[in-house]
This record gives structure tokens, sequence and C-alpha cells, in this order.
């Protein structure tokens, strides 16, 4: 059975792979992804206001205020596109954010249906972290602000995978493998939620 909507969250430390699975599953079940660094990313790009004010933030690793972050979501969510499911990478990344989250999505009698939580050790994700910083030369790839990235994910964000657990919609999935194996294992796990490919 292939439920009515799919709302999804792909949680994970930076470097879990989260960015890359999370494309694949929306792909899979035709929704899109909705990633608020890669919003920010791309704002800074083209040099728009907002970019112009998150910047320093992005560089140091630190968070973007909440309300900010969460107007943003908001109005992506709220586009046609977004009706039938979503799945979001990167947001809520505290417990105020998924406060602000719950009040929006309540307002049309909505939820999250699932929380993938990618795990990932440290050590492994610090490795493909610095690979990425190589490869990609993102200025926030910085040794400095990969672990205090890590460091916000672990004391910020981590307590926000046991308020979703309390309600049941969390799968930990091993996030060490091949893209296709682990694409493999959090679809499996979705299924079993009753959401199921589309694609
Ligand atoms: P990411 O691509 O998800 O690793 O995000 C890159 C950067 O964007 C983060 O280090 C933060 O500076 C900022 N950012 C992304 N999502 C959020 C969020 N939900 N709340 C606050 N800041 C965020």
């Amino acid at each position: 059975m292939t439920a009515a909507t799919a709302r999804l969250l792909i949680v994970g430390p930076q470097g879990s792979g989260k960015g890359t699975q999370g494309v694949r599953i929306a792909e899979a079940l035709d929704i899109p992804v909705v990633s608020t660094g890669d919003i920010f990313r791309a704002n800074i790009k083209q040099g728009t206001e907002l970019g112009q004010k998150v910047t320093a933030i992005l560089d140091a690793g630190d968070l973007v205020p909440d309300e900010l972050t969460s107007e943003i979501v908001r109005d992506r969510l709220s586009q046609d596109d977004a009706a039938r499911g979503f799945l979001l990478d990167g947001y809520p990344r505290n417990t105020v954010q998924v406060e602000h989250l719950d009040a929006f999505l309540a307002k049309t009698g909505a939820a999250l249906d699932a929380v993938i939580l990618l795990d990932v050790p440290r050590e492994e994700s610090m490795a493909r972290l610095s690979l990425r910083a190589v490869e990609q030369g993102r200025s926030d790839d910085t040794d400095e602000a990969i672990a205090h990235r890590l460091d916000i994910y672990e004391n910020e964000t981590a307590p926000i995978i046991s308020v979703y657990a309390e309600r049941g919609i969390v799968d930990r999935i091993d996030g060490v493998g091949s893209l296709d194996e682990i694409t493999a294992r959090i679809s499996d796990a979705l299924a079993a939620r009753g959401i199921a490919q589309r694609v």
C-alpha cells in the first residue's frame, strides 16, 4: 500500500551521506528535497540579501537564527510541489526548530511520516568531509569548521532524534556501505511504513 503522503526528514552528522541519499530517496518517491544548507548556499552564490546575511554564519559553521531558517522552510513547504510530500535535509536542526515545524504542519493537520537517521561513526564522517573539502572546495569545510559542526550536531541536533523516537517514527539506518546498499536499506524501512516508490 502506498501512503497518501511522504513527509520525510533525513538526519545524520555532516559527512553521513544524507545529502546523496536524500536525493535518491526523494527521486524514487517523486517528492522535492528541501535542504536548508542548499538554499543558504544558493543565496550566497547569487549574492542575495539573505546570502549576505548568512555568509559569515555558514563559514564559521554556526547555525543561522531559528526564526529566519523556519520562515524560509515554511515558504518552501507552502509551494504546490510539496503538497504530497517532501524530504527535509538539514532542518529541523534543534528542538526549537522541531516546534516551529510541528506548528506549521499542524495547521493543515499534517505531521512528519518518518525520520531516517543515518548512523555513521564520527571518524568516518570526518574522513568523508575532509575528502569533500578537497573535491568541492566548500569554504565551510575547514578542519576547524568541520569539528565545530560535528559538535553542534552532537549537542543540538542529536536531541531531536529522541523527540521523534518518542513518536515512533525514527528508522535508524546503518550508513556504512555502498551507496546502493544504503539506499536499499532506507527504501526497505520506508516500505515497511507503507511509504513505497512511486517512480
Ligand atoms: P548543511 O549543508 O546542512 O550542512 O548546512 C550548511 C550550513 O547551513 C550549516 O552549517 C548552518 O550554518 C546552515 N544551516 C543549514 N540548515 C540549518 C538549520 N536548519 N538551522 C540553522 N542553520 C542551518
